[in-house]
């Protein structure tokens, strides 16, 4: 069976962007695929955080995930932290992964620009990376478009090793991307790539009454001025929300009402809220459900941690084989 292998940040509650970029996907995904998912805490300390916050963020994302249908019965899902070959793996890979190309990612040039003191953990990212992926030989990586860049550096790392030490039968396989569909969600400014530290998110969890009060005021397309301008909807993030959460036919609906100036921005946002609600509240549902067992959350990743390892440790003990460790 085909494996995949994602990760997600601790970044506490979804909010619909990385649900709609990631999580969402990972749902339809486990049909098809062994599906490993990860909630990548390491890669959360190369910048600067507070470790109470981070244990309440990766609980309250693994919440989320179970919440939006991850089963843990079908999927692997743990955390990073709890499976230590995903860093002994890391720098078994500094060996052979390419500096020039670390410094060229465009992640890591954005991020320490903005940085005074640049953490070693930021340039070497990518190399973590590359062992998530390929710890699990896996075969497919669900990523954003952004994230293309990354999973090439993964992809040379396994070249690159398999070269070295492996060159009659490669024993890393090439991953490749499975590009998500709605891969890059805006913010309601409709200007940036929708994120908490913008302040332009919606919370997956969020009630419905506070999911109008951030939709009422969101940017929308800018040619339509007064009521009776007609709109362009490809250009206005609404109607990519659209997409994502309302069925076809009323998709078709709204480029026809749009264009045409038969509704107002507020009469497509009310339509957009109904189809959000429809597809939201049972997840806030079954949140509130699973955060009243703490053990069930426990449990699950705990098993997946276990399933995972199994997984991770046979790896390492093949690579420490073809590399020379041991006597
Ligand atoms: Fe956007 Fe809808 Fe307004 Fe068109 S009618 S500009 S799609 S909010």
């Amino acid at each position: 069976m085909t494996r995949i292998f994602s990760g997600i940040q601790p970044s506490g509650e979804l909010h619909i962007g990385n649900y709609l970029g990631a999580v969402k996907n990972w749902v339809a995904l486990q049909q098809r695929f062994e599906s490993f998912y990860c909630i990548v805490d390491y890669h959360a300390i190369t910048v600067e955080y507070e470790p109470a916050a981070l244990r309440e963020r990766t609980r309250d994302m693994a919440i989320s995930i179970l919440a939006s249908g991850v089963d843990p019965a079908r999927s692997i899902l743990f955390v990073q932290s709890s499976v230590p070959e995903h860093t002994e793996l890391a720098w078994i890979f500094n060996s052979v992964a390419p500096l020039g190309e670390l410094e060229r990612q465009t992640q890591f040039k954005d991020k320490s620009s903005r940085q005074e003191s640049i953490a070693v953990g930021l340039l070497t990212y990518p190399v973590l990376q590359a062992a998530d992926i390929l710890l699990y030989k896996a075969d497919l990586v669900p990523v954003g478009e952004d994230q293309l860049q990354h999973l090439e550096l993964s992809r040379e790392v396994a070249r690159k090793w398999n070269a070295r030490f492996s060159p009659a039968t490669p024993f890393f396989p090439e991953p490749k991307a499975e590009v998500t569909p709605t891969a890059r969600v805006m913010g309601l400014d409709g200007s940036a790539k929708m994120s908490k530290s913008l302040g332009n998110t919606v919370g997956l969890l969020e009630e419905p009454a506070a999911i109008w009060e951030k939709l009422k005021p969101a940017v929308t397309d800018p040619a339509r001025v007064r009521r009776t301008d007609p709109g362009t909807p490809e250009v206005c993030n609404i109607y990519h929300l659209h997409k994502a959460f309302s069925p076809p036919e009323t998709v078709r609906h709204v480029a026809v009402q749009c264009s045409t100036a038969g509704w107002g921005c507020i009469d497509c946002k009310k339509v957009l809220h109904e189809s959000m609600t429809a597809e939201l509240a049972p997840v806030r549902e079954r949140a509130k459900e699973i955060r009243a067992s703490p053990i069930a959350v426990d449990t699950a990743l705990r098993s997946g941690a276990e399933r995972a390892r199994t997984v991770a440790r046979d790896t390492i003990r093949e690579v420490k084989e073809r590399m020379g460790f041991g006597s």
